[in-house]
């Protein structure tokens, strides 16, 4: 157990194939989990799809309060807090089933137990984590989370926003202007960023919404897509809040903010995956159905390499979801077998893989783009209707590439990552990249390759690949 892989070292070192997880392992507990977050889609969520495209923000919410009630919002959340504090895997594999329908309730979904509730349970005191966490996971409370501003954007310790501590050092005051808040309509709670003084990093605070503490809305935005997510400004007007609500230390909000997205980033593509297998599906039936020159389209090889296309990209973000998913539990658990708080443990052992995160987050929204996208050309002029369903997942995926840090911003921080990894010792890149600029300089060689061993010329190229980025 000792000897599992460390963050980063996929590139490097071999994984047997017994050690990799993937969805064909999932026990009994995590298969009725999966069947029973099925039905909730299929029941409160895929036959209100049009509703969600007529920016039905109270939907948004209604659906959010039964999911509570099914105890969705709590799989995360340790026991102590009402939650049921279930393993990495199953948190991953509820926010991949839970997303198919709908990016509108998977953004509020996402924004409410990842970014809205994370920080709190992950960083917040033991009185926070009493008084905030169990109406959090109930769907009592919703949670929101402001990082963004006008001004600061990828440049995310940038922002403008001040707490200033009172005279009698029981409160600061908070006053600023946060944009694209998902959730804002309906929350209780935000998760606020602000500087105090000219502090290097951010601070983060809890902040409940009260409109009489100088806490104003704009209005919803009118989007591409997520059209029943709420996004809205939020604007704090000399906000007051107690000094025992600042989340972890002075100046730590900015890591509490880097955190929480390497968790949202694994969550992200989680979210990505569960649409691209009704997206096929939807695009198989069609293409079974629809007969043009006397024949079904899917019996024509451009159709066909289409669904191959999609399938291959779907099945592979999937693997590596879950592989990555098992990894970062199995790291949670070693931490916890040695003595570390959940919290630590979870804090660390998503860390670890916090380069696969980005990857995932990168890898598995562009493929629920393409997937889409190829969904519209297989269904034809009816992909391009509000009343097929391709349109509004074509759309509803464009916004997976934007947030939780830019794709742009997590290809840079991946390989930014890996090097300093790669510093610290943790993952030798030196040694087998020197091997590889040896074999380079080296003479080729000429033996017939034996690859007669099940998927040895499939190892192969991916070594390959691997000696290509090394
Ligand atoms: C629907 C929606 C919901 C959201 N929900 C929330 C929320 O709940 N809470 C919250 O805090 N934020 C939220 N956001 C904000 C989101 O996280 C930001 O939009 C995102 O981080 C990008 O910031 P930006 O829009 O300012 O773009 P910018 O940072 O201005 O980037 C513009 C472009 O420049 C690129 N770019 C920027 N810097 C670099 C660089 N160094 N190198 C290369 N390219 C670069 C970006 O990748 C992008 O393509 C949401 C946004 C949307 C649209």
């Amino acid at each position: 157990m000792s000897d599992i892989i460390r963050g980063g070292q996929f590139l490097v070192k071999e994984t047997k194939c017994e050690d990799i997880f993937t969805p064909e392992d999932f026990n009994e507990e995590q298969i009725m989990m999966r069947d029973s977050v099925i039905e909730f889609v299929d029941k409160e969520l895929w036959p209100n799809k049009e509703r969600f495209e007529k920016k039905d923000y109270a939907l948004t919410e209604e659906v959010m309060r039964k999911a509570g009630e099914l105890g969705y919002l709590s799989v995360a959340v340790p026991a102590a807090y009402g939650g049921m504090e279930m393993g990495f895997i199953n948190t991953v594999l509820v926010c991949d089933y839970i997303s198919g329908a709908t990016g509108s309730f998977s953004t509020a979904f996402g924004a409410h137990t990842g970014i809205g509730t994370m920080p709190i349970t992950l960083y917040g005191t033991e009185e926070q984590k009493q008084k905030y966490v169990p109406k959090l996971a109930s769907g009592e409370w919703f949670g929101a989370y402001c990082l963004t501003e006008p001004g600061a954007g990828s440049d995310a310790n940038s922002g403008k926003t001040k707490a200033v501590l009172s005279e009698d050092g029981t409160h600061y005051k908070i006053t600023g202007g946060k944009m694209w808040i998902s959730n804002a309509g309906f929350c209780n709670l935000f998760i606020v960023f602000a500087r105090i003084e000219d502090d290097k990093n951010i601070t983060g605070f809890i902040v409940e919404n009260d409109p009489s503490n100088g806490i104003s809305l704009g209005d919803e935005e009118h989007k591409l897509g997520i059209r029943s997510s709420s996004t809205r400004q939020v604007f704090f007007n000399e906000t007051k809040v107690p000094v025992e609500n600042m989340l972890a230390g002075r100046g730590e909000g900015f890591k509490i903010a880097m955190n929480a997205l390497n968790v949202g980033r694994i969550k992200l593509a989680a979210a990505c995956l569960e649409a691209q297998r009704r997206t096929i599906s939807g695009a198989v039936q069609y293409a079974n159905e629809r007969v043009q020159f006397k024949t079904p389209i899917s019996s024509f090889g451009a159709i066909q390499a289409k669904i191959a296309e999609m399938a291959t990209n779907a099945y592979a973000g999937e693997s590596a979801t879950y592989r990555a998913a098992a990894d970062i539990e199995n790291r949670i658990n070693i931490r916890v077998s040695e003595g570390n708080s959940h919290q630590e443990a979870e804090l660390k052992g998503v860390e670890e893989f916090a380069i696969e995160c980005s990857i995932l987050k990168v890898a598995v929204s562009e493929d629920v783009q393409a997937c889409t996208d190829e969904g519209i050309q297989i269904f034809g002029g009816m992909g391009f209707s509000e009343d097929a369903p391709m349109e509004s997942a074509w759309r509803d995926a464009r916004i997976a590439r934007i947030y939780e840090g830019t794709n742009e911003i997590n290809r840079m921080l991946s390989v930014g990552m890996l090097v300093k990894k790669a510093m610290k010792g943790h993952v030798d890149l030196l040694g087998p990249a020197m091997a590889v600029a040896e074999e380079l300089m080296g003479i080729p060689s000429f033996d017939v390759p034996d690859y007669s061993e099940l998927f040895a010329e499939e190892k192969e190229m991916i070594a390959k690949l691997k000696k290509v980025f090394l």
